[in-house]
């Protein structure tokens, strides 16, 4: 461990919408933010190719340019960027008390409030064909990818709301839509199963599990087999959407913050307050409903006005 502690005033944990909006408007309001971006800077948004739904772009933008952007603005107002993972993290129970982070194991740094928005990450099959054509057909948001399958086949993996609901959206573009169930049942609630059910052009095939997808750069299939009797059966698709899931990347505020019983942060009413003064959470690490950029860009705004007067009421 390094030896000099900084102290900042607002450390912004997290690159995606939600931490780059949070110090644009962190940064104007003169809270001198620092965010640190996470393994993955920039977040989610760099694995889309395609963003066609933030508003302000008729013409769509490429995810990773469009988190350049985010990064540049939040820049020019001065907020610091910087490349780099906070390991632990001890938050205070005290109004205006100070909240300890600590950078890639080694520096520590001191914050009067803290922003959280580290995102969630979609949980994947981890199949080698699966990873390799990410991007080329394989997506885990079918509303931000979608669009693209337009007249297809594709098929759906997961039997929760979430696979549910992008079912049924993927239905109303694609030509037909192969819902692959792992067990004999859906997860999903009756309502939602009410509702792929009764969409002619939704296939749902239960007891089965993904073997590997078939294609060199791009999908054209899916080898597919039964659990049950171990047959193999190959499909002709063109995208492949999974949604079994994310995991909010919630680990170092374990015993710290509330949080649900799958790990997403709670937030007071329609605030970004958690549990600790001083501390506030945005984006979809305290949102498994909607998880789309724009409302994770418009609760980081909400995180940098909240810390804002919580700040000012302190001094
Ligand atoms: P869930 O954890 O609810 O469901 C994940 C699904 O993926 C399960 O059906 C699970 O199968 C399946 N699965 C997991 N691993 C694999 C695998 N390796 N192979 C095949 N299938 C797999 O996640 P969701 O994202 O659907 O939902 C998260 C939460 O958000 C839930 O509480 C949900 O109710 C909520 N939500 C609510 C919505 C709404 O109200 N409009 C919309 C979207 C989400 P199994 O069932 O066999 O475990």
């Amino acid at each position: 461990m390094s030896d000099s502690v900084e102290r900042i005033k607002t450390l912004i944990i997290g690159s995606g919408p939600a931490g780059y909006t949070a110090a644009i408007y962190a940064s104007r309001a003169d809270l001198k933010p620092v965010l640190y971006t996470g393994m993955e800077p920039g977040g989610q948004l760099t694995t889309t190719t395609e963003v066609d739904n933030f508003p302000g772009y008729p013409e769509g933008v490429d995810g990773p340019s469009m988190m350049v952007q985010l990064q540049q603005q939040a820049e020019r107002f001065g907020t610091e960027v910087r490349i780099g993972m906070i390991t632990s993290i001890e938050l205070s129970d005290k109004v205006g008390g100070i909240h300890k982070a600590v950078v890639d194991n080694n520096k520590e740094i001191e914050a009067e409030a803290v922003i959280i928005s580290t995102g969630a990450t979609a949980r994947y099959l981890g199949l080698e064909s699966e990873q390799r054509l990410r991007g080329g057909g394989v997506s885990a948001c079918a509303v931000c990818d979608g669009f693209f399958y337009k007249g297809q086949d594709v098929a759906i993996v997961g039997a929760g709301d979430t696979a549910a609901e992008e079912a049924s959206y993927l239905a109303n573009i694609c030509n037909k839509v192969t819902m692959l169930v792992r067990r004999d049942e859906m997860r999903a609630s009756k309502a939602m199963q009410h509702r792929v059910n009764s969409i002619k052009n939704i296939e749902i095939k239960y007891n089965t599990e993904v073997d590997e997808v078939l294609g060199d750069q791009v999908v054209e299939g899916l080898r597919i087999v039964n659990n049950q009797t171990g047959e193999k059966e190959e499909i002709a698709i063109t995208g492949l959407f999974v949604a079994i899931g994310h995991k909010p990347n919630t680990d170092i505020f374990k015993g710290q913050l509330d949080m649900d019983e799958t790990g997403y942060l709670i937030t007071k009413g329609k605030s970004t307050k958690t549990n600790k003064p001083g501390v506030f959470a945005a984006g979809d690490v305290q949102d498994k409903e909607y998880r789309q950029a724009v409302t994770a860009a418009g609760t980081g705004c909400m995180a940098a006005l909240d810390a804002e007067r919580y700040l000012a009421s302190n001094e």
